[in-house]
């Protein structure tokens, strides 16, 4: 593995200083070296199978009928529509379509032009660490700096991974402009619970801070009776919170990068300021496809979610059998573990051991922490995958015991 300075594997001589420090993304760095020893990729998370049948036909057919040029700023309106019809549909609330959601370039644009809109130079942002790290390095790309709360495993091994209130406190200045709120979590697969969001949610108006809620995980909850709360719809939030989200995880369409974001239209005026800037506009074909997607794959949905508690378990009972200590994921693509009763060193090179030599690639979580030497027991596995693959990466991982 590459050293975190290297960018494109190479040396970041003509990089920004604000980015240098950043090097390669561990997705592109993992997947390469999966691919290179032929390991079962449980690094980067990403379906290994197509999404459903109706957003394809749709965004063909909308290349047959001409939609082939730009998109408007703001979305397709019947896109802007399915999203503000799905918000309502699931009792969040009426949105205005027009004026209140921004169709973007995946959640990974809506990230990166929210916080371009958002924030002046000096401004702080608070991230839960680990984190995905898109909000750190645009964060940087915008001129802001982070300051991060430690989102700790539970203690006996079971319920979910939490924070302390004190620490959540404490991460405020006076030059706090946005708190990133992700739930479901990637990496840990926590669920927010509402009493979590509340407390955050109370800071934030105390405070006078915009949250920044990235919700792409939304469909994907596999524990009965644990609920989606949307950070917007608790009391006085909805004017202070842009809500994000795409239809990469929900349809298992990584690849078509439509997002979207939802806020008032205030704060939607920041979404666009950036958005404007950085891609004007998204593939319109596939805004088409998307809007197919939101009005008619709820059946597509719910047989992956199924796909995917089912992949949760096996994988999870796997890696307990092999002696790591596995934290309870309840959503998201991903499982946390701690390897270190393995003793075969800290995450980067277990990750290098498991994928060099068993044939199963995983991701050193320790990138995900802005606190330095966090994570470093840890190891991040994805289990959006046919059953087929993890259960081949199952029978790999057996080599561990040796
Ligand atoms: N937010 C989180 C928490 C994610 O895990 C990801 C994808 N890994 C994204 C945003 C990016 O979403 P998209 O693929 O729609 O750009």
């Amino acid at each position: 593995m590459s050293g975190q300075s290297k960018v494109g594997g190479v040396e970041p001589r003509h990089v920004a200083e604000r980015l240098a420090r950043f090097g390669s993304s561990i997705f592109a760095e993992m997947t390469g070296l999966a691919q290179k020893h032929g390991a079962v990729n449980l690094s980067q998370g990403f379906p290994d199978f197509d999404g459903p049948d109706v957003a394809k036909r749709a965004a063909i057919a909308a290349i047959e009928a001409g939609h082939g040029q730009y998109a408007r700023m703001i979305g397709v309106p019947t896109l802007n529509a399915a999203i503000a019809e799905g918000w309502a549909a699931r009792g969040f609330g009426d949105v205005d379509p027009e004026a209140e959601v921004t169709v973007t370039s995946g959640c990974s644009e809506a990230i990166a032009a929210t916080l371009m809109g958002l924030l002046n130079p000096g401004d702080e942002v608070v991230v839960f660490e680990p984190y995905f790290d898109f909000y750190t390095a645009c964060t940087a790309m915008a001129g802001g700096t982070c300051r991060f709360v430690t989102l700790r495993p539970p203690m006996d091994g079971k319920g979910a991974f939490g924070f302390d209130e004190g620490e959540f406190r404490a991460a405020f200045t006076a030059r706090t402009r946005v708190v990133i709120v992700n739930s479901p979590h990637n990496p840990t697969g926590k669920v927010f619970t509402r009493q979590e969001l509340e407390l955050i949610a109370g800071v934030c108006r105390e405070r006078g801070v915009v949250v920044i809620s990235d919700e792409v995980y939304e469909h994907l909850i596999y524990e009965e009776g644990m609920e989606h709360v949307p950070i917007a719809t608790l009391p006085g939030m909805r004017e202070r919170t842009i809500t994000m989200s795409s239809m990469g995880k929900t349809f298992a369409l990584t690849g078509w990068k439509i997002g979207w974001t939802i806020a008032p239209p205030a704060l939607t005026a920041a979404v666009r300021a950036g958005h404007q800037f950085m891609t004007f506009s998204s593939a319109t074909p596939l805004q088409h496809g998307a809007a197919a997607a939101l009005r008619g794959a709820g059946e597509f949905v719910e047989k992956q979610r199924r796909l995917f508690a089912g992949n949760r378990d096996r994988l999870c009972g796997a890696l307990a059998g092999l002696g790591l200590t596995v934290f309870p994921s309840h959503s998201t693509y991903f499982v946390m573990a701690d390897h270190s009763a393995l003793g075969l060193g800290d995450d980067r090179a277990f990750c290098r051991h498991l994928t060099e030599t068993v044939g199963v690639a995983a991701i050193p979580p320790s990138v995900f922490y802005g606190t330095p030497g966090m994570g470093t027991a840890f190891v991040r596995f994805a289990f959006c995958k046919k059953a087929e693959t993890i259960d081949e990466a199952i029978r790999r991982l057996q080599a561990l015991r040796r």
